[in-house]
């Protein structure tokens, strides 16, 4: 136990100084690390294997909708930036711009991507002719570059990975259904892969993407009780299509400017698992997106046929296709336990001579870190069914938290005790800038989504009739 106390005390406490446990967390699972340039961030190989488990579950879900990959330059033309005038003064003060190569001066300065829907937008008026060309949806994986102050690994970083994806339809409802489709993926995917409970909803105007008719995106609440943008589907209605000419021959034969939208998630998600699933102890990784799904740690390995059954039972459940790793280093079986505890390992294999004469093996769950016994005989269906549960379990447990956690407000001092005590506040708003503006102000809290449905009767700052209800949070 004592070592165990030392282990943990690496760690910042989760309760007392959250940031330094996120900074503990991440650099000592050696999830990332700060690149040399202020601002970047290195993924190492654990955290790589999160996203590549999160890209190839989202990219499969990407293709049940029709969406087909494709890859787009890095380098824009700075004249495609200004074209959009909204999109660009939204962006203006971030992008990074090169402006020497091959040893001189370019005649035109190139904008490193903060996101693509200019470049994109002007291969798409290249392609689109005609109304049977219509729907394009494309998504490329790619990185994008966005010059930021304050920067924080995974949350916020000046270069990050992303998937952007990008659509054109011939009418406005059609746009509009494929931004909504789009965020229901995201939700879903939040729930099956990452066992995370998400809020969606429309963005207000101050919140929305600079260039898009409307936003929307899906809000996770992190440990501390702020919230994270996790993802967000544009409707960008013709704004772009007119700044890049991407019109089509309708089938009643007038030419018509197309509707676009797009959307994305980032490696921010790594950041959101982090924080929804954390504890003391460190990372607590959803199933189906863990590096490590099991790990095997061996009981007393020098006696007979420990070190043998261990290796078969790794053959086994590798062939069943769970992610499992033996560790069979020379640290000691308690050394062993915190460090796969620390990285979050959703199920640890105690296998020793006792339980080997048993014909049973002992299994610890991280998320709950409760132990029970498989039957050796039935490892492969009990390990996989006990990661099922564990997924759904994960979810069911941050969404009661979660839950717990949304407060009402009907005056602006019961906001601010809301968000001031770790809370989401649901809130009345009449829909005013000003009245949004002022919740920034005295509570630094801001309007995540828009309800669905407005319950609310006046507005938490003004007390005017609410023309909606808003989920208002402080956020990453
Ligand atoms: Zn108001």
């Amino acid at each position: 136990m004592a070592k165990d106390t030392q282990f943990v005390s690496q760690i910042a406490d989760i309760e007392r100084d959250f940031p330094q446990w996120y900074t503990d967390v991440v650099l000592k699972t050696k999830l990332v690390d700060y690149g040399p340039v202020k601002g970047t961030m290195v993924i190492r190989p654990y955290g790589y294997a999160i996203w590549e488990n999160i890209q190839r579950e989202l990219d499969a879900r990407f293709r049940e909708t029709g969406c087909e990959n494709a890859y787009f330059p890095l380098l824009i033309p700075m004249s495609y930036m200004t074209k959009e005038a909204e999109h660009v003064e939204g962006f203006a003060p971030e992008v990074a711009v090169v402006t020497h190569a091959g040893g001189e001066k370019l005649a035109e300065p190139l904008c490193i991507r903060p996101t693509s829907e200019t470049i994109i937008g002007s291969m798409y008026s290249k392609w689109i002719q005609s109304y049977r060309d219509l729907p394009v949806v494309m998504n490329q994986w790619c990185n994008v570059m966005r010059w930021e102050k304050t920067t924080r690994p995974f949350l916020r970083t000046s270069e990050f990975l992303w998937q952007e994806g990008h659509s054109v339809h011939a009418s406005e409802e059609e746009a509009m259904a494929r931004t909504l489709q789009m965020l229901r993926v995201y939700e879903e995917f939040a729930r099956d892969c990452l066992s995370m409970p998400v809020l969606t909803g429309r963005k207000t105007e101050k919140e929305k993407f600079a260039g898009a008719v409307a936003t929307f995106g899906m809000e996770a609440m992190m440990h501390d009780g702020k919230s994270l943008q996790a993802g967000t589907t544009h409707y960008l209605g013709q704004n772009f299509s007119k700044s890049f000419d991407i019109r089509f021959l309708d089938s009643d034969g007038s030419l018509k400017y197309g509707y676009t939208t797009s959307f994305g998630v980032s490696t921010r998600l790594i950041g959101a698992i982090i924080m929804t699933h954390g504890d003391q102890r460190g990372l607590v990784l959803p199933p189906v997106v863990a590096p490590v799904q099991a790990v095997i740690v061996p009981i007393a390995s020098k006696k007979e046929g420990v070190t043998e059954a261990c290796r078969a039972l790794k053959e086994r459940l590798a062939r069943t296709g769970i992610r499992v790793k033996l560790d069979d280093s020379d640290n000691s079986p308690g050394w062993k336990f915190n460090e796969w505890e620390m990285k979050g390992v959703p199920v640890r294999i105690e296998l020793g001579p006792r339980d080997l004469e048993g014909g049973k093996m002992l299994v610890c769950r991280r998320d709950t870190l409760e132990k029970s016994e498989i039957f050796l005989d039935a490892a492969e269906e009990g390990i996989s069914a006990l990661l099922k549960q564990i997924a759904v379990q994960m979810y069911e447990a941050a969404a009661a938290r979660m839950r717990k956690r949304i407060v009402g407000a009907q005056t602006a001092e019961q906001l601010l005790n809301g968000v001031n005590g770790g809370n989401f506040v649901r809130a009345g708003w009449c829909g005013c800038r000003e009245c949004e503006d002022k919740v920034k102000e005295f509570a630094q809290a801001t309007a995540r989504v828009l309800a669905e449905e407005n319950d609310a009767q006046t507005c938490v700052v003004c007390g005017k009739k609410a023309a909606h209800t808003v989920i208002f949070a402080r956020a990453y």
